[in-house]
């Protein structure tokens, strides 16, 4: 096993690391400032579109789009991106500024694997240019989504259009002013096998009959400017040809999106928990208390060593499962994703939740990005799948490869 990145990865990684030093930390108080006094909170701040320019011009665009979809996106393994987009959790909004954020990177992968021509002229491509953001509908209030076979939303075929009607929540990303294009899950076929009901299909947010009810927040946080949705589907019509894929396909497109998605939420969550231990470093080294500094107390040393401990084998796990899916490809690499899913949004958890504890009622506080990070890291316990599902199928997975038949 070689636990040294190639020559390609170790350039990119620099490239990022001058990047974030450059433009992002220098810019994350003025982001969270132009944000506080907009008028407009799901605005995205005018300093993005500087950035984004900048990040495009040094090549650091679109690097989650792994080579088979090549020539949209970088063309980097799974691996490869890992440390890059560790890089970029490091800062919860800067994922933008690469065009390497969700949802839109799931999307984005949904409809180069997925899409028509038509549909990736018309939506793949601006995406692509980051001109314009998309989110994901799938979750409803009124059912258990964490079973998808549950989700109700009907997508009713008429003539050359079809007809939707449901109601949806926590769809992210549907708050940002540039918001322009859902996918929304929902059923087709009622009365088709479990996993042919559901579809996936392409609304336009400004379609009649779309309402955008209001934004929920998550653990008190609203994540402007993007937000998370309820949004409201009355007898929306869209054409047949928005249909991705085909009926009763929702499945297997869910399948598709998912393996990549989680695994760069736990890319994402490795980079929070590594700033949150850095930030608790600096911290215990200048506060003193009880005649010394925190950083000289043995059980600040040991929660520390913990906290490191954990992030290594938390890395070490995702570059595994990264490495699996780029080898023998998503469906084979499923149990490592599913582990890296469950442990890393908890790792993520208990990491942010020390350095909380090792800054006082500061860690609580509007000063640090702490309890920002912490929210994000445990709401993730729940995204793209609860822990308890990604064990239940784990779980019967190991069950079934270790049980012997005669
Ligand atoms: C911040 C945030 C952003 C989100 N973004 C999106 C988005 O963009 N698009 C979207 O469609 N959805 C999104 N979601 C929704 C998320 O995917 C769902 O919350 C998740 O799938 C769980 O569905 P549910 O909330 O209906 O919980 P339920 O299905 O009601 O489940 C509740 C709990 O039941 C338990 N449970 C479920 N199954 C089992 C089992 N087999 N064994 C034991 N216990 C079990 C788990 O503890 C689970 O948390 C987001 C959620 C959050 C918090």
């Amino acid at each position: 096993m070689n636990f040294e990145f190639n020559q390609t990865t170790q350039t990119l990684i620099k490239s990022v690391e001058d990047f974030m030093q450059q433009h992002i930390y220098p810019n994350d108080q003025i982001y969270r400032e132009q944000l506080l006094t907009s008028t407009n909170k799901w605005q995205t701040p005018d300093l993005m579109s500087d950035l984004k320019e900048k990040a495009k011009s040094a090549g650091l665009w679109n690097l989650f789009l792994p080579k088979e979809y090549l020539p949209h996106g970088a063309g980097l393994t799974n691996l490869e991106y890992a440390p890059l987009c560790e890089l970029m959790g490091r800062v919860l909004w800067s994922g933008e500024v690469f065009n390497c954020s969700a949802p839109d990177t799931g999307n984005m992968e949904v409809l180069a694997k997925y899409g028509t021509d038509a549909q990736k002229e018309q939506w793949l491509t601006p995406l692509l240019n980051g001109d314009i953001r998309s989110a994901f509908a799938m979750t409803e209030p009124a059912v258990a989504s964490s079973d998808a076979t549950n989700i109700e939303t009907n997508i009713q075929r008429e003539g050359d259009n079809y007809v939707i009607n449901g109601r949806k929540w926590y769809t992210s990303g549907a708050m940002n002013a540039s918001c322009k294009i859902l996918i929304v899950m929902g059923k087709t076929d009622p009365s088709a096998p479990k996993h042919q009901q559901q579809s996936q299909i392409l609304v336009p947010l400004d379609t009649p009959g779309v309402s955008v009810v209001r934004p929920l927040a998550a653990m008190g946080f609203y994540d402007e400017p993007i937000g998370h949705a309820e949004v409201l589907f009355d007898n929306v019509v869209v054409p047949s040809t928005n249909m991705i894929l085909g009926e009763g396909r929702g499945f297997e497109i869910a399948q598709g999106r998912l393996g990549p998605g989680r695994i760069h939420h736990c890319m994402r969550l490795i980079g929070c928990a590594q700033r949150a231990l850095e930030m608790a470093c600096e911290r215990v080294n200048e506060r003193v208390a009880f005649g010394l500094p925190l950083a000289k107390k043995q059980s600040v040393r040991e929660s520390i060593a913990t906290m490191y401990c954990n992030i290594e084998q938390a890395r070490l796990l995702t570059f595994k499962a990264a490495d699996q899916m780029d080898i023998y490809g998503n469906k084979v690499a499923k149990n490592m994703i599913a582990a890296i899913k469950i442990i890393a949004p908890k790792m993520a958890c208990e990491v942010i939740d020390e350095a909380i504890q090792m800054h006082g009622a500061l860690g609580t506080s509007q000063d640090t990005e702490l309890s920002a990070l912490y929210a994000y890291a445990r709401t993730i316990r729940l995204a793209d799948g609860p822990d308890q599902v990604h064990m239940m199928q784990l779980g019967r997975n190991v069950i079934a490869q270790n049980t012997r038949t005669e």
